[in-house]
């Protein structure tokens, strides 16, 4: 079960169907899609149906704690919707946008992997239908409107300048650019004051667009981006500047899902791309009930561990849209168990059970997380040629005394066709019935307390400790009144602590709030627990070095 091709081979050499074929087959008319090209179209809003979303069965891609290679939600993901689709259930996959700072930096892009990606695989990983360009256009509007009302001497809202937490943004990584001096050059050009630029995936303007309804719904959260205090004091928002408007404007096209194409002609819906460590961690809102209007199953993704991505997507965003997600999939791979069960690097590919009984203890802490949302999770042993049967069988094993199915998952190796297995466990999972998804905690509890629910429940940790700057943070919560916001944890994803170096199940441990940002438009608190990144660097080789394209215009070295 194993091939010798790249991703961008296997890509290019997919027979790609026109668009309008693609959206046909969900019922869609040619005249209703907004084409870009042949392979690409933006769906209107108006196809959204509250009727049809109530009929479909949303089904959730996670995994256990993985090692940096990412262990395979989104080949998953894209291989599930195949799988799906070849035993008769019309799915639809609904994915993130990559960033162009993974696609040249160390991950690569995000469409998928081996015979489960998605295609347009070039466009999908860079620029697309340009969606990033307009959320970094509508944050650094904001961002041009802030230092403009500084340098006015009639309309100032005496904004100052130390306090302004605003950056601008770029899709790129670019570390050079965290921390600047603007406004240089003497009084015609704007008063000098620290700023920095933030990756695109981590502008609050993404997290909004991907937590937003409509336009009103979009224009209020907007309006209520917190900049930073005047000299009295006094909060100020984007609706102090009258932003929000114009901002939306600037997304009129980016709040449309666009549709693309599995590899086996299946339909597509890749929307939004915010970061799962400091954000949310998956698409639009809309782009989950677009594709919940108009398919029978919806396979998506959250970014990282179980412990972020799912964890947030459960409580953020199911919560602030009435979704229920009816089933699970929870990602292990046989390498991640070994690295949990203390497997150096050069060890991952080397079959042994040992390490796999001791990282068991990973995959089965998340798997008792998922219970606590009322959900039963099938675990998809995403397989690699270097999996010993004896390894499987044990973690199929342990899996069955836990009431849990784990299924071997080929859809990188075989696609769909190696993916009916891991449907029909799915289908089965959500037909049972028993899924009954419930969040984790109220959202009106104290923030203390929803971070203490978090930190114990789904951690293992045995406290929390707020450090002084926290304590601070706390009581401008509460003189902003957001307290009642559901907290999204900033967390490193290589541990269910806040050490990076705490692999398996680690327990006799606090973790440390340092401080908290928030996110008043998106409608969250962060919690930082360690040190965030919201501009990564590149690395010394970076993925650029390997890319070409030829005078056909056919790219090369992509991944
Ligand atoms: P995640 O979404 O969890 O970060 P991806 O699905 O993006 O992970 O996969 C990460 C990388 O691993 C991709 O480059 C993909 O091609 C590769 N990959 C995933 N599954 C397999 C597999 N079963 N065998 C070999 N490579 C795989
Ligand atoms: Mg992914």
């Amino acid at each position: 079960t194993t091939h010798n091709f790249s991703d961008i081979e296997i890509a290019q050499a997919a027979k790609m169907e026109h668009i309008k074929d693609i959206a046909a087959k969900l019922d869609i008319k040619e005249d209703d899609i907004e084409m870009y090209g042949k392979y690409k179209a933006k769906l209107p809003l108006s196809l959204i149906d509250k009727k049809k979303i109530e009929q479909c069965n949303l089904v959730l891609v996670t995994a256990l704690t993985p090692t940096p290679a990412g262990e395979g939600k989104t080949t998953t993901s894209i291989g599930l919707t195949e799988g799906l689709n070849k035993i008769g259930k019309k799915t639809t996959v609904v994915l993130r946008e990559p960033s162009l700072g993974p696609v040249f930096g160390i991950k690569g892009g995000a469409a998928g992997g081996g015979y489960a990606q998605v295609v347009p695989m070039e466009d999908i990983n860079l620029h697309f239908t340009g969606d990033f360009a307009a959320i970094e256009k509508a944050n650094n509007l904001l961002s041009a409107l802030i230092d403009n009302n500084i340098q006015s001497k009639t309309r100032s809202l005496g904004i100052d300048p130390r306090t302004v937490v605003w950056k601008r943004v770029m899709d790129m990584n670019d570390r050079a650019l965290r921390q600047i001096v603007i406004g240089l050059g003497g009084t015609a050009n704007g008063i000098p004051r620290e700023d920095g630029f933030n990756i695109t995936p981590a502008s609050e303007v993404m997290a909004i667009l991907c937590m937003a309804e409509n336009f009103s719904d979009l224009k209020e959260r907007l309006g209520n981006i917190f900049i930073g205090f005047t000299f009295d004091k006094q909060p100020v928002y984007a609706k102090d500047l009258k932003a929000e408007n114009a901002m939306a404007i600037l997304l009129k096209d980016a709040i449309k899902p666009n549709l693309v194409q599995t590899l086996e002609g299946n339909s597509a819906i890749i929307h939004g791309g915010p970061f799962a460590n400091i954000a949310q961690g998956t698409n639009t809102i809309i782009a989950t009930k677009m594709g919940m209007s108009l398919s029978d199953y919806v396979v998506t993704e959250a970014g990282f561990g179980a412990d972020l991505g799912a964890e947030k997507f459960l409580d953020i965003k199911c919560v602030s849209s009435g979704l229920k997600p009816k089933a699970v999939v929870l990602v292990a791979t046989i390498r991640a168990l070994r690295h949990h069960g203390g497997a150096q690097k050069e060890e991952y590919n080397t079959a042994s059970l040992k390490r796999v009984k001791d990282g068991f203890a990973n995959l089965e802490k998340h798997i008792e997380n998922i219970h606590k949302f009322g959900l039963n999770p099938v675990v998809a042993i995403n397989a690699f040629p270097t999996d010993s049967d004896e390894e499987v069988e044990f973690v199929q094993k342990r899996c069955a005394e836990l009431g849990v199915k784990a299924v071997v998952a080929r859809g990188w190796a075989q696609g769909g066709e190696g993916m009916t297995d891991l449907a029909e466990a799915v289908v089965e999972e959500v037909e049972s019935g028993k899924g009954h998804f419930k969040p984790l905690y109220e959202w009106n509890l104290s923030v203390k307390t929803k971070i203490e629910i978090i930190a114990k429940e789904i951690y293992g940790a045995d406290g929390v400790e707020f450090s002084k700057k926290a304590i601070t943070d706390l009581r401008t919560i509460e003189s902003l009144k957001l307290n009642k916001l559901p907290v999204c944890m900033a967390k490193t994803q290589k541990s269910f602590s806040d050490n990076d170096a705490l692999i398996g199940r680690p327990s006799n441990f606090v973790v440390n709030v340092r401080e908290f940002e928030f996110a008043a438009g998106a409608g969250f608190l962060i919690p930082i627990l360690g040190k965030m990144m919201r501009m990564p660097g590149l690395p010394a080789t970076p993925a650029s070095e390997g890319m070409n394209i030829d005078d056909s215009g056919k790219i090369s070295g992509l991944s």
